[in-house]
């Protein structure tokens, strides 16, 4: 969602971990970029609106020169009320924006330095929660469609359509940019049925997109559900990624990324690192904005709590 808003303060983002460093060498460097990302035109007070400024009183809180009214610069977003310095979070979002391959809590400790490890894991899950938040918008603009088996003890894919109960049947949708992708959707399926297939585009694609698919039966509803169907039927000896090649590139990627950083993902997880991959894939060109996202300072984040934490939805 961070993509979509354009009233944020959209600072360039430091290339190297050395240059993040000297930009938040302190909490006052932090505080004063999250003040910046929260209110980008400038404070205002909640409570009487006026812009005449604030000052501040300790940690973060602000307090309005006009009113006196105190406003805590961390409502809202995953450093609230902790006691870990806000360059801790800050850095540790940085490593998580930036670290491709998922990120432990135990690497984090030592990056950071923390003396318990149990800092370090709750760091990581508030700021995974953004992650694994689904996306909600569609996707439009010509887009490929495609599904493959994932995880389990081999990759195969598609074997005649139906699963061996290890593996997950994983769609996806990707953007058709040119010769390049823009941004993709995932999600895991019971089936390759139609009601499943097209249950997913209509919840992943705007109407009336154009959808490049397979030959594949489930497929066929598209035309009538109002998409701008292009069935392409595979001939003798043609490979698959061939006319479909954008979204057999993340496929690729997503299972290196799973096989290789997580030593496979059980099904019940599956989807919450699939939300991660689509987080972290929508947003390769726009780290600041991951950045950000991470740190709740879009504005439109509850506050995690213990409980949410630790609700069964959430672990990963
Ligand atoms: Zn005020």
């Amino acid at each position: 969602m961070a993509e979509r808003s354009p009233e944020m303060a959209r600072p360039s983002f430091p290339r190297t971990f050395r240059e993040f460093q000297d930009w938040f060498s302190t909490e006052e460097a932090c505080r004063r970029f999250l003040i910046e990302s929260r209110w980008p035109e400038g404070f205002s007070c909640p409570r009487c609106g006026c812009s005449r400024g604030y000052g501040i009183t300790r940690g973060s809180l602000l307090e309005c020169r006009g009113c006196s009214y105190q406003v805590s610069a961390t409502a809202g977003t995953v450093m609230h009320r902790t006691r870990t310095p806000l360059r801790d979070w800050f850095c540790a979002a940085y490593l998580v924006t930036t670290h491709t391959p998922g990120f432990s809590a135990l690497q984090l400790q030592r990056q950071l330095g923390l003396k318990r490890y149990e800092t370090a894991w709750v760091m990581l899950h508030k700021l995974r929660r953004a992650m694994i938040r689904p996306e909600r918008d569609r996707i439009a603009a010509p887009v490929e469609v495609d599904e493959a088996y994932v995880g389990g003890r081999e990759e195969g894919r598609k074997g005649g359509r139906h699963g061996d109960g290890t593996k997950a049947i994983v769609v996806a949708a990707v953007e058709i940019r040119g010769r390049a992708s823009g941004r993709i959707r995932l999600a895991m399926l019971e089936d390759v049925s139609a009601a499943s297939l097209v249950g997913f585009i209509k919840s992943a694609v705007e109407p009336g997109s154009q959808v490049f698919t397979d030959g594949w039966q489930g497929y066929s509803p598209l035309r009538k559900e109002g998409y701008d169907h292009r069935p392409k039927t595979q001939g003798p000896g043609k490979n698959a990624s061939s006319h479909l090649p954008r979204v057999h590139r993340v496929f690729s990627n997503l299972k290196n990324w799973l096989k290789g950083t997580h030593h496979g993902v059980s099904r019940k997880h599956l989807p919450h690192y699939l939300n991660e991959y689509v987080f972290r894939f929508n947003r390769r060109r726009t780290p600041m904005a991951a950045f950000q996202s991470l740190l709740g300072l879009t504005g439109q984040h509850e506050p995690t709590t213990y409980k949410m934490l630790y609700a069964p939805e959430s672990t990963g």
